[in-house]
């Protein structure tokens, strides 16, 4: 299995202190319940709400689609609920990747299920040309080409999450 270097440490980094920004801006003088999607996310989270200067809440949502393949079973399983409370609260949705959409339109709902104020998502990575979504992604850090990527939380197997920057699986 090669890697091929994608997009570097150092671009993340840039990348998710903007979002970062821009998130501050949106939300000055609000709540804000983050809800970090297990695990491909907890990187770019833990990395993204250190730029954060509103208050903010953390919870994990973990949920399961792609089960140590490289293409989605299309079906989501909970693995670990929320235990927040996110009635009449700002929610974000922080994701690692968004590939078919499957996976946050599914999170979508389930979060309005609980009558929240707001509900936005933050995505590192959206592959645009794959993505069958009928809403605007709020946060996105790059759009990639239908790729597969590992590194800086997202995983082949459970394997490379550690490494700081994107690479290209091949
Ligand atoms: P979706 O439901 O949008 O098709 O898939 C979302 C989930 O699939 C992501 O949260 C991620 O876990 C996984 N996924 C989709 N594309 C990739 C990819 O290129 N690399 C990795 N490592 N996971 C991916």
């Amino acid at each position: 299995m090669k890697l091929t270097r994608f997009i570097s440490a150092s671009a993340v980094q840039k990348r998710v202190a903007e979002l970062g920004l821009k998130i501050n801006r949106d939300f000055k003088n609000k709540n804000l319940v983050v809800i970090c999607v297990l695990n491909g996310a907890f990187m770019f989270c833990s990395d993204l709400i250190k730029h954060l200067k509103v208050d903010v809440e953390i919870d994990f949502i973990k949920l399961s689609s792609y089960r140590n393949a490289k293409t989605s079973s299309g079906k989501i399983n909970v693995l670990k609920k929320l235990n927040c409370e996110i009635y009449r609260k700002n929610v974000l949705i922080v994701e690692d990747i968004v590939d078919t959409g499957l996976t946050i339109k599914y999170l979508i709902n389930l979060v309005k299920k609980h009558s929240p104020s707001s509900v936005k998502v933050a995505t590192l990575l959206h592959k645009s040309d794959v993505s069958n979504i009928d809403f605007k992604l709020d946060y996105v850090g790059f759009d990639i080409e239908n790729k597969f990527v590992v590194g800086y939380g997202l995983d082949y197997a459970q394997k490379f999450r550690n490494l700081k920057g994107i690479y290209l699986m091949n």
